[in-house]
């Protein structure tokens, strides 16, 4: 049991979180479909997450983890490896809370990304030509004292996402059917975490991309597994749930009742829809809960939370997409 309850964050932790990042976090607004809703034939809510600071909800965990560091921490520094959406989430949360912040990355990043997260206040170390040879540098730079703060796999990086749970579970008190992003899992664990409380009886539907799912994968296995990373529209979906994966595993495992998944063409159906029928700018990850509705692969029985988690997209791209270009998704990928 106590094995257990080392492995999961609790609604206490996430109404803390909530607590300690009033005032820092946006509360992101919620708002009807109404082409969501006549397609369904039940309410649907969109939850406007890629409106959050740094446009995407990894500034809530980031902004949780950096909130609870010790002077000794605070003095000493943060380091993160990620190009996407958590390194823009961490960097902006040390910058705010004036805690140096050192990106490792390989050199292979598109300057576009690099800058993005330079912007948002880090310093970028450019390590080797692999994620792997950055992650030797971050073991260095923790060696010399500094954090190391995952993207996922922290039980304060988890609360911190539920509070984005919370805010759902407020504007829909009679909630069915919550359709959610899963990748690593720490949005998923930390929301569901959330919605089982308040909402009892609310169905949490994970959805992730065909092309490597790797949480999908594992929950197959029984155990966390790896699986070939594949270029995909919804990019901040790719990656690992980690073999020693300590956290969102287990709480994918328990608290999500089914995972979805969806095709390419899916994705940037759901992109459009977002555009042209909600004008909202969303980034492949963050439509697939429209993806889901719009394809039929989740039919929901009640009133429902589209989670739109993202909108850190290249507007070229996007602008190809939304124009009803076939998208060569080799080359979406970069
Ligand atoms: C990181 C991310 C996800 C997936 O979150 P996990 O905690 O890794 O499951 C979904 N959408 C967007 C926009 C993201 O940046």
């Amino acid at each position: 049991m106590s094995d257990l309850r080392d492995r999961t964050v609790t609604i206490d932790d996430i109404d803390a979180a909530q607590r300690r990042l009033a005032g820092t976090i946006r509360h992101t607004p919620v708002d009807p479909s109404p082409s969501l809703t006549e397609l369904a034939g039940v309410p649907v809510h969109l939850k406007l997450e890629h409106h959050q600071r740094t446009g995407s909800f990894k500034f809530r965990g980031a902004s949780n983890a950096v909130a609870q560091l010790t002077e000794a921490e605070r003095a000493a520094g943060v380091v993160g490896v990620s190009t996407g959406n958590h390194g823009r989430g961490l960097a902006r949360a040390c910058a705010d809370a004036g805690v140096r912040c050192i990106i490792a990355m390989s050199e292979l990043v598109p300057a576009n990304k690099v800058d993005a997260i330079r912007a948002e206040g880090a310093e970028i170390r450019i390590a080797g030509r692999s994620q792997d040879e950055a992650q030797h540098l971050v073991d260095d730079l923790v060696a010399q004292g500094m954090t190391m703060i995952p993207p996922f796999d922290h039980p304060q990086i988890i609360a911190g996402q539920g509070t984005c749970g919370l805010e759902m579970a407020d504007a829909m008190p009679d909630m069915a059917c919550a359709l959610v992003q899963l990748s690593g899992g720490g949005l998923i664990a930390g929301v569901s975490a959330a919605l089982k409380v308040r909402v009892p009886g609310v169905k949490v539907i994970g959805l992730s991309m065909e092309r490597g799912a790797a949480m999908h994968a594992s929950l197959h296995a029984g155990r966390p597994v790896e699986v070939t990373e594949l270029p995909t529209l919804a990019d901040s979906l790719g990656g690992g749930i980690g073999l020693g994966n300590r956290y969102t595993y287990h709480m994918v495992r328990d608290l999500v009742d089914e995972v979805v998944l969806l095709t390419e063409a899916e994705i940037a159906a759901g992109i459009r829809h977002c555009y042209w029928q909600e004008r909202q700018i969303v980034e492949g990850s963050g439509a697939v809960g429209a993806s889901a509705l719009l394809s039929g692969k989740v039919v929901p029985d009640g009133p429902t939370m589209v989670l739109l988690s993202g909108g850190n997209i290249d507007m070229g791209l996007h602008h190809r997409i939304v124009s009803g270009e076939d998208v060569d998704l080799m080359e979406a990928h970069t």
